[in-house]
């Protein structure tokens, strides 16, 4: 119920508004190109009304990503007889969603799947890119020459980083104001957790609300697009699809292996066959948080993890150790970027690389999750944040997909923090052998 895009039917809608947005338009695209009505209807009709629904999704997404990434940190650290442990998930977390993210930033660089637009075109577009997309770029500009980009990260006041959508400052205020919660634990923190708990619950639900004016909204965005666009869409659309495969594949069939292999003291080949059905349920759902208690199984009953750290690591990776979220969301933004002609700099490029980080930590573990936060980071790098409008239509896969990483990925941190914590033969010996004849 808390999933943003949920089940079934809106993910009908979904695809029917995307499919009926895209034809029309592509059918304004080959009969009628240039001619002056398409411009009104999407001057005063299909433009405003997605304007509306990025606006309320921007409206809401502060609220949630704060309170997202606040708890995240302060229930790291919760156990005080974890801490090691929370310490070893935080680290963990970090490095690994680093190298995933530049697997999916180079991938993205190497093979262009966004660029060849007609620059005009997209520059008119960006023009228009509404309001929401310029008094961000705005503020993106503001802070251009590198260093300062650097030091804005730490926010001199927070509500001015709030009102300025400074996304990366906002965060950096959010994961302080974790460690502090961490740091004091007295009956009152403990309520003040639960109060921003609330808020990220109400902000999920709100945007479960909006989100039932997605069909609507993604008719208006396809065909805004299409009808200036034309069939290239298409192609960069499928192109952007293999790239994002791709990048999770690496991760998945490359990194994990070896995280494995030399950390985990585990085969690759007999961690996969025994999580298999982790990966089936994250496939089938979309969510993170849904497939906990499959995750929680597999790592007792096959992986034979001891239980406290699996409990801990998994609970906490369901919704801060993103891997797959954290690559979609960086190819994603550098594609729309490439689309709209946008030129991003290295240090747009570690921008984004530091806020897809966060944003794995920071985003829900639920069908969608990525949405609101992908809107609000292409307004960070001056992107039309209608942008997201092209992606939303193959989002339920590539969903299954990134979600079956982040929950592997999951898996693979709890093998890996058992294993170096040493906490790994003990348990292992006592359970394999008492478990022997049923394998
Ligand atoms: N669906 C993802 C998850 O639950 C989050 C996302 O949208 O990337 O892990």
């Amino acid at each position: 119920e808390a999933a943003p895009i949920g089940h079934g039917k809106l993910q009908w809608r979904i695809l029917i508004g995307f499919v009926a947005g895209l034809t029309a338009g592509l059918l304004a695209y080959t009969f009628a190109r240039d001619a002056e009505w398409i411009g009104t209807i999407i001057t005063y009709v299909t433009g405003p009304i997605g304007q509306i629904f990025l606006r309320l999704l921007f409206m809401l997404v502060i609220p949630l990503l704060f309170s997202a990434l606040v708890v995240g940190i302060a229930e790291m650290g919760e156990i005080r007889a974890l801490k090691k442990i929370g310490l070893r998930t935080l680290i963990y977390t970090v490095i690994v969603s680093s190298i995933a993210v530049l697997i999916s930033i180079t991938a993205v660089n190497l093979l262009q799947p966004g660029a060849g637009v007609d620059r005009a075109e997209a520059q008119d577009l960006l023009a228009q890119g509404g309001e929401g997309a310029a008094s961000i770029v705005q503020a993106s500009a503001e802070s251009d020459a590198g260093v300062n980009q650097l030091i804005a990260i730490v926010p001199s006041n927070i509500i001015s980083a709030m009102s300025n959508n400074d996304i990366l400052a906002v965060m950096f205020f959010a994961l302080f104001f974790g460690i502090g919660l961490l740091l004091v634990q007295t009956r009152r923190t403990e309520t003040l957790k639960d109060a921003i708990e609330g808020v990220f619950e109400v902000a999920m639900r709100l945007i479960g609300l909006v989100i039932q004016l997605a069909p609507i909204a993604i008719f208006c965005f396809m065909f805004n697009l299409s009808a200036q666009f034309g069939w290239d869409l298409l192609f960069k659309l499928a192109a952007f699809v293999g790239v994002v495969l791709l990048a999770l594949g690496i991760q998945m069939f490359g990194v994990f292996p070896l995280l494995l292999k030399f950390l985990g003291k585990k085969s690759p080949i007999a961690f996969f066959k025994q999580t298999r059905e982790a990966s089936l349920m994250a496939f089938s759902t979309a969510s993170s948080n849904a497939t906990l208690p499959t995750a929680l199984r597999v790592a007792d009953m096959e992986l034979k993890l001891p239980r406290k750290i699996a409990r801990f690591v998994l609970t906490i990776g369901a919704t801060a150790n993103q891997n797959g979220t954290a690559m979609f969301e960086g190819v994603t933004v550098l594609f729309l970027a490439q689309f709209f002609g946008v030129d991003l700099t290295i240090t747009d490029q570690i921008f984004v690389m530091i806020i897809c980080i966060l944003a794995g930590i920071g985003t829900a573990g639920v069908p969608g999750g990525s949405l609101p936060v992908i809107a609000l980071i292409l307004g960070g790098v001056g992107v039309p944040p209608e942008g997201i409008g092209l992606i939303l239509g193959v989002d339920r896969f590539l969903d299954m997909c990134r979600t079956t990483l982040n929950v592997i990925g999951d898996l693979v941190a709890a093998q890996v923090i058992s294993a170096t914590s040493g906490e790994l033969d003990g348990v292992t010996g006592g359970e394999t052998s008492a478990a022997a004849p049923g394998l």
